[in-house]
């Protein structure tokens, strides 16, 4: 796989169809090599005609958008991304062992090559670093705080993959003895950091009192300065920050890109982040790590799917 920004000049009129395809909504899209956004919609999958219609439908948005030389789809779950084919999904249920990519090529008349079935948080990642926040940047994991923690892998300008799972920061141990996780472990960050984890931690600590467990409340009072929601944010922020720590270590990254809904509050993580960071790696290495808001929103997973398939094959 080439690099994120080494398309041949000349090329700029080619069209790539993204789609993500989330657990409640489809966001697709076309973009153009050189990054023109021509049109983007949100589609509804009709998960409960079950996976052979969904795959109908995916085909139905590729066409209504007006089509494209490369479809990349985003999906939640476990892939073998060489063959295209989606293993399992835990939030796609009955998505088992499905042969996503030689299916759609089939329905939309594209080569096989030219449809490519990308993790969802690696297509993100790839989305925004190439459009969004730390544009430009050749080393960085986007974080996704969300109903849970995915992450995506950026080394070098390209996305690293490893077996389909690199990345995978939100099952980083953080406490052996914290709360069961959906993978089977105790204490990964997500179960300490993500939008769920937090709207659990607000609760337990009975803020905000009138409206228990809301995130926007906890956080604009804690944007007013209230001195419990602060102390809950900052220590949030630490977990995540010793969940990343490890990375640091590992990959000497000096750029975090933080997308999902949470990371709205990423201004008020950000001080329990740096010391986390500084707790589980280099020391003093903390405050010298960038830590952005990711920009694109929802529509990073579709706009890095695009990329991603151009790149896999331009
Ligand atoms: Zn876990």
């Amino acid at each position: 796989m080439r690099g994120m920004g080494s398309i041949p000049a000349g090329a700029a009129a080619r069209r790539q169809v993204g789609i993500d395809l989330g657990g409640t909504s489809i966001k697709a899209g076309v973009v153009t090599d050189s990054g023109a956004i021509v049109t983007e919609d949100n589609f509804d999958p009709g998960f409960a005609r079950g996976p052979q219609a969904v795959l109908d439908t995916l085909a139905d948005i590729f066409k209504r958008l007006g089509g494209g030389e490369q479809l990349g789809i985003g999906v939640p779950g476990l892939l073998d991304r060489a063959r295209g084919h989606l293993i399992a999904s835990p939030n796609l249920p009955g998505f088992v062992d499905l042969g996503v990519k030689h299916e759609l090529a089939r329905r939309v008349g594209l080569a096989p090559e030219r449809v490519h079935v990308e993790n969802d948080a690696n297509a993100a990642a790839v989305g925004e670093l190439w459009l969004g926040a730390g544009r430009g940047t050749r080393d960085a994991l986007l974080v996704t705080l969300g109903t849970g923690i995915g992450g995506g892998l950026i080394l070098n300008g390209e996305l690293y993959a490893g077996s389909g799972m690199a990345g995978e920061v939100g099952h980083v141990v953080v406490d052996p003895h914290g709360p069961p996780c959906g993978c089977g472990k105790r204490g990964c960050v997500e179960t300490l950091a993500s939008a769920t984890a937090a709207r659990r931690r607000a609760l337990a600590a009975q803020l905000p009192p009138d409206k228990p467990g809301d995130l926007p409340t906890l956080t604009a009072r804690a944007r007013s300065g209230s001195l419990a929601e602060l102390a809950l944010l900052r220590e949030i922020g630490r977990d995540l920050g010793r969940g990343l720590g490890p990375v640091v270590c590992l990959l000497d990254l000096s750029t975090f890109v933080f997308g999902g809904g949470f990371s709205a509050a990423l201004d008020l993580l950000e001080p329990g982040i740096r010391e986390g960071l500084d707790e589980r790696s280099y020391s003093g290495r903390g405050p010298h790590v960038r830590l952005l808001q990711a920009t694109l929103g929802p529509s990073a997973g579709w706009i890095g799917a695009a990329r991603v398939a151009l790149l896999a094959h331009p």
